[in-house]
């Protein structure tokens, strides 16, 4: 049987060790940075690899008694990680592939402003108010020196400094419904939503309580796929992939 190994830390990738789990080995990474994380099926490692050449070395070291394919269902914005998929396997020589959740697009009704950083977010709401951060604590550097709005924070767990000075912290993972979404601008009385362009279900509710509430939005524009890295945008097509790699 291959052996693949899941790089993971969203829903799509645990969906996806569910799918193919136990028909198919399967290891799933992730970063560890989250205090209690949702395990999915199948072995798990947790902790980097030591850079691309560390998960190199892991994948030869599997390949003594396996087969083995990579498919990178990291979060579109875990950029590090995926560069280093792509250097590990060409260098392992082994099939890669990345499985992105297509990301979102404005409709009638939605004011969104697209920016291609934390930073030019960051830029983008001094002196906005009340502002709803939904980028996660770790991008929270890049807004630690706006000292002229207000913050609301959701995460996960909770920040560490650098942090705004002037900073609410909302402790919560997804999904999230539309009503609490509408609730949370309401009784915070959101003047602007920032979001990464994280696309999915999970998280999108709150582009419509914004667009209900006529509260613009800061999206940050995703980086790219690694050159030459073919992309699934569903784990059933990964699940196809994987299928037509092993025949
Ligand atoms: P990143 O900046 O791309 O990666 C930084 C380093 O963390 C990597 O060089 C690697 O360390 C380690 N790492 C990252 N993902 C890993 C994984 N799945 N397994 C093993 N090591 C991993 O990553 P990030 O943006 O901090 O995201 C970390 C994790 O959180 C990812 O797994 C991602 O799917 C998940 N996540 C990220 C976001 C986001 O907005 N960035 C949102 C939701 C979930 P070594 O070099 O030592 O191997």
């Amino acid at each position: 049987m291959p052996h693949v190994l899941i790089l993971g830390g969203t829903t799509e990738a645990r969906r996806l060790a569910e799918a193919l789990y136990p028909h198919v080995r399967v290891t799933s990474s992730l970063a560890g940075r989250v205090a209690a994380p949702r395990l999915p099926a199948g072995e798990v490692r947790i902790g980097g690899f030591g850079g691309a050449e560390g998960m190199a070395e892991w994948i030869r070291e599997q390949a003594r008694h396996d087969t083995v394919a990579v498919i990178d269902a990291t979060h579109p914005f875990a950029e590090t990680i995926s560069f280093n998929a792509a250097r590990a396997a060409a260098t392992a020589h082994v099939p890669l592939l990345a499985l992105r959740r297509p990301g979102w697009v404005p409709g009638a009704g939605d004011d969104w402003r697209e920016v291609g950083s934390l930073a030019e977010a960051a830029e983008a709401v001094r002196g906005a108010g009340r502002v709803f951060l939904t980028t996660g604590r770790m991008g929270l550097a890049a807004f630690a020196h706006v000292d002229d709005a207000h913050f609301l924070v959701r995460s996960v767990d909770a920040p560490e400094p650098p942090f705004p000075p002037r900073m609410e912290v909302l402790l919560d993972r997804g999904p999230f419904t539309l009503d609490g979404e509408r609730a949370v601008l309401a009784d915070h009385a959101i003047d602007v939503l920032v979001t990464k362009d994280s696309g999915g279900a999970a998280t999108s509710p709150k582009l419509v309580a914004a667009r209900e509430a006529g509260v613009p939005v800061v999206v940050v524009r995703r980086p790219p796929v690694p050159t030459g890295v073919p992309v699934a945008t569903t784990v059933e097509e990964a699940a196809r992939w994987l299928n037509a790699t092993r025949t």
